[in-house]
């Protein structure tokens, strides 16, 4: 258990001081109790609330004070015998601990349980009353024998010993890999062990002074109870604040680490939404402006996030018992950038409004800037990898990919290939249709390469209207029979412009590691320029596969070399 040093446990361990002073106070009257009148039942009503009162103000510890131990137990064990003593020391816990979830719940404080309620109260009760057995059998034996202040300190080292003992076979027990922590364990006993001194010194004061035991027990039980309640209180407060922020933290990391794409950042934001409130459908919009519009959502029956707006049922569903049907509450946030105020994207939870809490509503808010910066950045990031016109990747995300594929390749022996292709006579697309139309041919061609990529092969703008594809994995014939497949794809593109069909045609020239030994991954565009220079050469509209020595391989398997044409030979197709 971690204790913070802060000034207010400092405070509170005064709380050991009073309950010290009170059980010295007992400890030094019982054989006069004993020997005298009865018991009054006011006097161990008073000492039971005391041991609760104290018990709740470290409920998560067990009861290590003096509350039951030394101040509650030595009375109940001459009065009622060990056995009823130790049932007495496990009650007062049972009613200490259902008195702190009352005091919770009257303050709306709902604390996350990591135990069922049940075994955890019993187990707590289980331990007291085997430690308060220990301790009050020698009491019982003792007593009588010896001074009251021998027993009453054999007592209290039994318990102390007992505390310490069920502490570490509990720990070694839940956690055998973790050390023992004996400072830890011991520091909250120690302050005990003070408080006992202390208060035996006050009640010496007491004594001098001539105050009644009455009038000095009462005191001590009304500053024990406030404090209590008033240190409970605030324990419980700060520590729910504590583990908000800490899940604050946690989840804005999580959120920011790069993600990527868009639809992965929208599916960290719904865990993330997931983790502080409960909802039933979630949709996610990316409103971007300059990015294309993109929506998510994600419904009970979901394993992933789907494209789209959701559809939710009409009504949140039926709540065990007598319910109120009732509509959904809609949670929209929208994740604005600063300073500028633009909007980036809209979040949306279909939350039952009948357990929906205003607590993780503020948790969700308090997410958005980190929202807002995740999808900020995945833009940014978009924005310098990718070519603003066409959405293919930028010359320089080509290069450092080139470069790590290359090395990979060399190292495993793996064979790679770029397709380098060039659109024939666009300068003339530009110049007769305008250059609007030419951008949208050039969109048009990144569609359809995109359309062919597989899903791990990098397609770039390299330059003005030259595109590259990278392939890993991919061998030099196969990757000729791919830049085939694009060179008639963009042939048989229904590219219009006003209407009117505007024929486009692209030569290729593609290279391959390690049919081509190249030292760089740079070279092997330079290959792949000479071959596509080649196939410009050849009258455009074709793909060549450099084979090395100035030789070529095209699609119908011919190898040619380069001085077998004619420059005269090219026949440009399109503009004849
Ligand atoms: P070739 O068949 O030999 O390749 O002939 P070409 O006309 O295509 O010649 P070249 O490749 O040298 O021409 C490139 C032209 O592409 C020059 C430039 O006007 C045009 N271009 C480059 N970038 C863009 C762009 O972003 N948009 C438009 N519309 N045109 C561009
Ligand atoms: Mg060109
Ligand atoms: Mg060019």
């Amino acid at each position: 258990m971690k204790r913070s040093r802060s000034l207010r446990d400092l405070w509170a361990s005064l709380l050991p001081i009073v309950g010290g002073a009170v059980a010295l106070a007992v400890a030094f009257e019982v054989p006069r109790l004993v020997a005298g009148p009865p018991v009054p039942a006011w006097l161990l009503v008073t000492l039971l609330l005391a041991g609760a009162a104290l018990a709740c103000h470290r409920p998560a510890v067990g009861i290590t004070t003096l509350g039951l131990g030394v101040m509650v137990l030595p009375v109940a064990f001459r009065l009622g015998g060990a056995a009823r003593g130790a049932a007495l020391a496990a009650g007062a816990l049972i009613v200490s601990d259902l008195c702190l979830r009352l005091i919770r719940s009257l303050a709306a404080l709902q604390p996350p349980e990591r135990r069922a309620l049940l075994p955890r109260v019993l187990e707590d009760a289980g331990r007291t009353a085997f430690a308060a057995l220990a301790a009050g059998a020698v009491w019982t034996w003792l007593l009588g024998r010896w001074s009251p202040v021998a027993v009453l300190a054999t007592a209290a080292a039994v318990w102390f010993l007992m505390e310490i003992g069920l502490d570490a076979a509990d720990h070694k027990i839940r956690r055998p890999e973790a050390p023992l922590r004996w400072r830890q364990m011991l520091t909250p006993l120690s302050l005990d062990l003070g408080g006992w001194i202390a208060g035996a010194g006050l009640l010496r004061v007491g004594d001098a002074a001539g105050w009644t035991l009455t009038a000095f027990l009462a005191l001590c039980f009304v500053a024990l109870a406030v404090e209590t309640i008033r240190h409970g209180l605030l324990r419980e407060k700060a520590q729910f604040r504590a583990r908000d922020l800490e899940r604050l933290r946690r989840a804005a990391q999580r959120i920011s680490t790069p993600a990527g794409e868009m639809a992965s950042i929208a599916e960290r934001i719904r865990v993330e939404c997931e983790k502080v409130i409960h909802f039933f459908w979630f949709h996610f919009e990316a409103l971007a402006p300059g990015s294309e519009f993109k929506s998510w959502w994600w419904g009970p029956e979901s394993e992933i996030l789907e494209d789209g707006v959701p559809e939710p049922d009409l009504y949140p569903p039926k709540l065990p018992g007598f319910h109120k049907r009732t509509s959904w509450q809609i949670v929209e946030r929208q994740l604005r950038s600063r300073p500028d105020g633009t909007i980036l994207g809209r979040i949306r939870l279909w939350c039952d409004p009948r357990r929906i809490d205003e607590r993780k509503i503020e948790l969700l808010d308090r997410l958005l800037p980190q929202m807002t910066l995740s999808v900020q950045r995945c833009l940014l990031d978009r924005e310098a990898r990718e070519d603003p016109l066409t959405g293919v990747a930028m010359r320089r995300v080509l290069e450092k990919r080139l470069h790590e594929v290359h090395t990979r390749a060399c190292e495993t022996g793996e064979s790679m290939a770029v397709i380098l292709c060039d659109l024939d006579h666009f300068k003339r697309i530009n110049d007769t249709w305008g250059h609007p139309a030419g951008d949208a041919a050039l969109v048009a061609v990144a569609g359809v390469l995109k359309q062919l990529r597989r899903g791990e092969d990098l397609c770039c703008r390299y330059g003005g209207e030259e595109f590259v594809l990278l392939m890993e994995g991919t061998h030099g014939e196969d990757a000729l029979a791919v830049a085939e497949r694009l060179r008639y794809s963009i042939e048989a593109l229904d590219f219009k412009v006003d209407e009117q069909r505007v024929p486009l045609t692209l030569s290729a020239g593609v290279a391959s590691f390690p049919d081509l030994y190249v030292k760089t991954a740079a070279e092997l565009i330079l290959f792949a320029d000479e071959a596509l220079y080649e196939a410009k050469r050849r009258g455009r509209n074709r793909c060549l596969l450099d084979i090395g020595q100035g030789r070529y391989l095209d699609v119908e398997g011919e190898v040619l070399t380069t001085e077998e044409v004619h420059p005269a030979a090219e026949v440009p197709r399109i503009f004849a």
